[in-house]
């Protein structure tokens, strides 16, 4: 295996070091001679823990036509993404051991990203009976993060049996919070836009119940929560009361938000483009700003992208029969130093997208700052290289990006996977 030594990186906000990487772990970091190792300049780049994303839809097994394990994980990769939990809505539904370890092995074939599966929550994602979870934690995927994403587990009994259920080996549950009974036919944000164009809305307050409901089971259980994709000011108010009603008791409660949420209104929605069609929904520019707080005050703990590749004759058709979801993982970094380096910081950043996701996941191998004994999960951000976005170039077997056109800050120039660049100068190694 060829050592590498990384050459006057910014750690973080702090100052520039080398890196020495041999056999996969960083061995030194300071100033390092590096005889005998491949030597990269990292001279302005910035150096961050390996991203890692709660949420990616890698459409494999079923519909291999929209992505695969292995483009996903390219599209991670040159995301700098080295870990990615790959939700369990494909076909068939992973909601056995068999199909997770399928989707665990396509990941370590693939070799680009630690792919790790999450579980459906209810069989066939069916919301009506508890999934094999146990069967699935003890397999070689050996998953802890489990959810019905696409779909909410609305039946509160099946809800408080899951959280009691993945106690036993510190699971998670992570909720796509969507009361069905309150968005049914919905096509978009319920507002002022939704009313203008005569389209069905989906309140906020679908997701703020749902919230607020699961809260009260983790306590009343003392299980762990994890909110997909938190999308409305409401959601965040409910959030930082849980936090405040939780700390130092039974259960536990964190939450996502996308890139997109923290960005794009639903004002986008006027031109009819299936582009901005996503569940949930974007919302207000009051939303995106209380989800921007939130995310900076750390009431939301980390950025998940629900990177959610469609093949062309799914999205790009009317409105009403477009799949909801957007492409993310190679744009989310540039998009949220676009929107919040300053108040963050390169270490508010590594805390958002690789730390506190790392910690949800139970990924103990990922979000780790560069330091000696560590595995070499890393990525090099060159901060000021400006990029447009050119879906064609993208990765992705998909093209349903939001940004096609957009001139993006922050670049990733590298990323190490246990000491493997799986990207250099920008471009995919393998
Ligand atoms: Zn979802």
């Amino acid at each position: 295996m060829t050592d590498y030594v990384i050459k006057g990186a910014r750690i973080l906000d702090g100052d520039t070091a080398d890196l020495s990487i041999q056999d996969g772990v960083v061995v030194e970091v300071g100033r390092v001679a590096g005889h005998g190792a491949e030597v990269i300049d990292a001279d302005g780049l910035v150096a961050l823990p390996g991203l890692v994303d709660l949420h990616t839809h890698l459409r494999e097994p079923g519909r291999e036509d929209a992505e695969t394990v292995e483009s996903g994980s390219r599209a991670a990769a040159l995301g700098g993404y080295t870990a990615v939990c790959a939700m369990a809505n494909t076909s068939p539904v992973a909601d056995t051991a068999g199909v997770v370890e399928q989707v665990w092995r396509l990941g370590r074939e693939a070799g680009l990203v630690d792919v790790r599966p999450v579980g459906a929550v209810t069989v066939g994602l069916g919301g009506e009976h508890l999934a094999e979870l146990g069967a699935m934690a003890d397999s070689a995927a050996r998953v802890r993060m489990f959810s019905d994403d696409g779909f909410c587990v609305s039946d509160p009994r099946l809800m408080r049996r899951a959280l009691e259920y993945v106690k036993a080996f510190d699971g998670v549950i992570a909720q796509h919070a969507e009361e069905p009974r309150l968005t049914a036919t919905s096509q978009m944000h319920e507002g002022v836009t939704s009313a203008r164009l005569g389209m069905p809305g989906w309140p906020a307050v679908a997701e703020e119940a749902i919230i607020a409901r699961d809260v009260l089971l983790a306590e009343h259980v003392g299980a762990r929560l994890h909110v997909c994709h938190v999308s409305t000011a409401g959601g965040v108010e409910i959030l930082r009361w849980a936090k405040r009603r939780l700390a130092g008791g039974p259960g536990a409660v964190t939450a996502e938000v996308t890139p997109h949420h923290l960005s794009l209104t639903d004002e986008l929605v006027e031109g009819y483009d299936p582009v901005y069609k996503v569940n949930p929904p974007l919302r207000t520019e009051a939303d995106v700003a209380a989800l921007r707080a939130a995310l900076v005050e750390g009431v939301i703990d980390a950025v998940a992208t629900d990177h959610a590749p469609h093949a062309v004759q799914d999205k790009e058709c009317e409105w009403a029969y477009a799949r909801p979801g957007m492409l993310g993982l190679e744009t989310a970094l540039s998009i949220v130093i676009g929107a919040l380096l300053d108040e963050l910081g390169w270490d508010g950043v590594a805390e958002r997208m690789s730390r506190a996701p790392a910690r949800i996941a139970g990924l103990a191998d990922h979000g780790h700052d560069p330091a000696p004994g560590r595995p070499a999960n890393l990525t090099l951000v060159d901060p000021d290289a400006e990029w447009t976005v050119d879906p064609a170039a993208l990765a992705s077997r998909s093209r349903n990006t939001p940004y096609a056109g957009m001139r993006l800050r922050g670049r990733v120039v590298a990323t190490f996977l246990y000491g493997r660049p799986t990207v250099l100068d920008g471009k995919a190694a393998r």
